[in-house]
């Protein structure tokens, strides 16, 4: 019999609910003020702005989340010397638990902003609360607890694309299919819903949602909030892959005011890579989703507001003698303001050259390879076409849980573009044919689910019977939203920087910059991006330095 799941409450329990010493909890005593709660009085509730962390120094707090029928149930009863708070309190977000007083209790409550100045003032302390913070997410990640419900058929491509967008986000959240679960069909009946018109997000605070935009679901449950249009950020960042939040780190640490806006999620295309085995300092590989979660949750432990889903839609510059203002113009109407730019927005997969290909997206043709679209396609045969890194990485970990993968390369040999221990990997893998010279013909199906795929090799056509392919075919650069700002870009679309009179990364447009993978001539890494990312913020201090003379 397979040994039962542990879930993280078991293996990592004294790190997620450590006991402060007394000692510290004097030295946080300046960071917060001193509350007091009666039996049965709410210290947070699930959907609403919570204070902050709360230390307990007296009674006992009980902190629940709602099971699929919105019933309580008791997670942990925090007691003198324990703290409660979960990561959501670092960027003051809605609470994604309850934490009610269960006998008189005397808190010192630290908001948001003084328990960043907190973790970056107390060093050891900080890192044993952020750890504790994160662990509490993890934990709410792996119920789900706390998060929207999305009601709706498992392989319906809406319900992927929504609980796609929570999962990138780091998002707690349950899916309930009604073919399988009662009470999805309960919900349904209680909201009154055809089931013609599924999926429907049931948010914490009780909202329903028709098939929502992302924007509207992050709207519903407090990802994304207003933004004010008043204010001037010394930096605002386009992009929230590794070069951006790199920004976001090194100009928040320094003291810059800096927002971050991304159109999808944290992470940009490193993101969604399976493992990334190349980077620096992590020698047994890393997801990329566990390293840019830890960038995202470190620029926010300095101060970077970030904003996700917010789309820029064009940059307006106005200048006046020597010193520019930046008017970014964001999907939805909104405006930011800023005195200097940094673009790094990354590349977009291209998209295959079969006529239906867009009829399949999200349900049967996937960009990326994380263990949502692996579950989908386990133990079936899945196609993947592509020859660079991402593709045999994708390949190595789609091995593992197909049982073949058909890896089609349009070139001569897979060693063209891949890394030599890529190659040696796939060469080592029984589980995976690689047809070069090949390239697919036609995608066959109905209602966006793929039956069989026919590609070409040595002349002939093959078709088989696939529901599942993988495009990893490159990428273009996201710098349409540009036209119009006058920033100079190379023939592929990509932003020119340097020259003359430029200082590091600068565009044609002073003032504004550009990193990473939309930077033309970059090296198309993470360690690259991220190592831009830290470059850029030196030219930004010395164009605001500038600015100010
Ligand atoms: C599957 C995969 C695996 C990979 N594996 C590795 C690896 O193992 N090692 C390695 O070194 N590299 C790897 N790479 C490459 C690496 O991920 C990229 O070089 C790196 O992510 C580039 O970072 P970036 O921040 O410049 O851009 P991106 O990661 O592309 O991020 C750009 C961000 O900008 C956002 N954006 C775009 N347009 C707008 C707009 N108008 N408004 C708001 N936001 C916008 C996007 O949503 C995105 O989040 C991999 C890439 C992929 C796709």
């Amino acid at each position: 019999m397979a040994a039962p799941t542990r879930s993280i409450v078991d293996t990592r329990a004294e790190q997620m609910f450590p006991t402060l010493e007394p000692g510290e909890i004097e030295r946080m005593r300046r960071f917060g003020e001193l509350r007091r709660y009666g039996v049965g009085e709410m210290l947070a509730r699930i959907g609403e702005l919570s204070p902050g962390i709360c230390v307990v120094l007296a009674g006992a707090i009980e902190v629940m989340r709602r099971d699929e029928a919105d019933r309580p149930v008791p997670m942990v009863t925090h007691l003198p010397g324990a703290f409660m708070g979960e990561l959501a309190v670092l960027s003051g977000r809605p609470a994604l638990t309850d934490a009610i007083a269960r006998k008189p209790a005397e808190v010192l409550v630290i908001p948001p902003e003084r328990l960043r100045a907190l973790l970056v003032a107390e060093a050891e302390l900080g890192e044993r609360i952020m750890r504790a913070l994160i662990l509490r997410r993890v934990a709410l990640l792996e119920t789900g607890a706390g998060g929207p419900v999305i009601v709706g058929r498992a392989a319906n491509g809406d319900v992927l694309r929504l609980a796609g967008f929570l999962r990138r986000n780091g998002h707690p959240h349950l899916r309930l299919d009604p073919d399988t679960d009662a009470e999805a069909r309960a919900m349904i009946d209680r909201f009154h819903v055809d089931p013609g018109e599924l999926p429907i997000v049931v948010c914490p605070s009780g909202q329903m949602l028709r098939n929502p935009s992302e924007v509207a679901l992050a709207r519903c449950i407090g990802l994304m909030r207003p933004l004010d249009p008043d204010r001037v950020y010394d930096v605002a960042v386009i992009g929230a892959g590794p070069a951006g939040l790199a920004t976001a780190v090194y100009a928040a640490s320094e003291g810059l005011s800096v927002l971050v806006a991304d159109c999808r999620s944290f992470g940009g295309q490193a993101g969604a890579s399976a493992r990334i085995e190349n980077y620096l300092g992590f020698p047994t590989g890393i997801t990329g989703m566990a390293l840019m979660a830890r960038a995202y949750n470190q620029a926010q432990k300095f101060g970077a507001e970030i904003t996700i889903p917010v789309e820029a839609a064009a940059l307006d510059i106005a200048r006046d003698g020597g010193t520019a203002r930046f008017t970014l113009r964001l999907g939805g109407e909104e405006r930011v303001r800023a005195r200097t730019v940094v673009i790094a927005s990354g590349a977009r997969y291209r998209r295959l050259n079969v006529e239906n290909a867009a009829a399949f997206e999200s349900t049967s043709l996937h960009f990326w390879a994380s263990p949502l679209e692996a579950k989908l396609c386990g133990g079936q045969e899945v196609v993947l076409v592509g020859a660079g890194n991402s593709a045999g990485q994708a390949t190595v970990y789609l091995a593992s849980q197909a049982a073949k993968v058909w890896m089609l390369v349009r070139g001569p040999s897979l060693a063209a573009k891949m890394s030599r221990y890529l190659v040696d990997r796939i060469g080592g893998l029984a589980n995976v044919e690689v047809l070069t010279r090949a390239e697919i013909t036609g995608l066959e199906g109905r209602d966006g689910m793929l039956e069989a795929v026919r590609w070409r090799h040595d002349g002939a056509e093959t078709r088989r019977p696939i529901r599942h392919v993988f495009n990893f075919i490159g990428a273009d650069p996201n710098t349409d939203w540009l036209a119009g700002s006058g920033i100079a870009l190379d023939k592929q679309g990509f932003i020119v920087t340097g020259g003359d009179k430029r200082v590091a990364l600068e565009t044609s447009q002073p003032g504004v910059f550009a990193i990473g993978d939309v930077r033309s001539g970059s090296v198309k890494r993470v360690a690259a991006a991220v190592g831009e990312g830290a470059q850029a913020v030196a030219s930004v201090h010395a164009c605001l330095a500038a600015d100010e003379t």
